[in-house]
C-alpha cells in the first residue's frame, strides 16, 4: 500500500498520497474529516451523483450545509462563500459531461477566501492534468477507473500536502475504509500502463473528434 501511495504521490506531484477502499470511501472520509457541524461547503452542479447525494443529503444530518453552483459560474461560486465555508468541491473534467474548470482561477478564489479547494480528477488522470501544480489543495481519484485500468479493482486515492495527509491518515484508520494490500498490488500493476493507455486514448479521441 505504501509503495503504491508513493507512486501516486509522484504522479500527482504531491507530498503524500493516501489509498482508500473505493473512490467514494475517499470522498466521504475526506469530507467527514474536514467538515464539522455548523460549517458549509460549495459544490459544482455537474458532479458524480453519489458525491452530490452525500453533500446535499447525508452531511445535512450533521448540520453541514452545501450550496450547489453551476459549473463554470465563477462569480456565483465566489458569492456562495460564507464565513463558515471550509471547502470548495468540484470534478474536472466532470463525469459524465466532461465539463472542465479553470483550475488556477478556482485555486485563486479559494486562496483569497482561505477556503480549501478539492478536485475530483478521476476523468483527467495525472497524465492529462495535475491540479496540485495549479494551486488546488486536494486531489481525489476513483482509482477504480483509469488508474486501475483493468476493470478488476475498486480503490480511491487522495493527494495533498504532508500535514493534511497525516491528519487524513489518522481519520482513515479510525473510519476504516482502508485499501487492502492485494488491491494495492493490482493498482500498482495497473499504474505501469497508465501513460500508455491514456496517451493512446487521447490519440484515438482526437481522431474521432
Ligand atoms: C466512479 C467515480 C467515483 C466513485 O468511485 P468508486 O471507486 O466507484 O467508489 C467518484 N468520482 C468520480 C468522478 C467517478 O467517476
Amino acid at each position: 500500500v505504501s509503495a503504491v501511495e508513493a507512486k501516486l504521490a509522484t504522479l500527482e506531484g504531491a507530498e503524500e498520497a493516501l489509498l482508500f477502499a473505493s473512490g467514494m470511501a475517499a470522498v466521504t472520509t475526506v469530507l467527514l474529516s474536514l467538515l464539522s457541524s455548523g460549517t458549509h461547503l460549495v459544490i459544482t452542479d455537474d458532479a458524480y451523483r453519489r458525491t452530490r447525494q452525500f453533500c446535499l443529503n447525508f452531511l445535512k444530518r450533521f448540520a453541514i450545509e452545501a450550496t450547489v453552483v453551476p459549473m463554470g459560474d465563477y462569480a456565483g461560486l465566489e458569492a456562495a462563500i460564507r464565513p463558515t465555508t471550509r471547502l470548495i468541491v468540484s470534478e474536472s473534467p466532470t463525469n459524465p459531461y466532461l465539463r472542465v474548470l479553470d483550475l488556477p482561477r478556482l485555486a485563486d478564489i479559494g486562496r483569497r477566501h482561505q477556503v480549501k479547494t478539492l478536485i475530483d480528477s478521476t476523468f483527467g488522470t495525472p497524465i492529462n492534468q495535475r491540479p496540485l501544480n495549479q494551486g488546488i489543495d486536494l486531489v481525489i481519484h476513483s482509482a477504480t477507473k483509469y488508474l486501475g485500468g483493468h476493470n478488476d479493482l475498486l480503490a480511491g486515492v487522495v493527494c495533498g500536502n504532508g500535514a493534511l495527509m497525516a491528519h487524513l491518515r489518522q481519520q482513515l484508520w479510525m473510519l476504516g475504509a482502508v485499501c487492502d494490500p492485494h488491491n494495492a498490488f493490482l493498482l500498482g500493476r495497473g499504474l505501469k500502463t497508465l501513460a500508455l493507455r491514456v496517451n493512446r486514448q487521447n490519440e484515438n479521441g482526437l481522431r474521432v473528434a
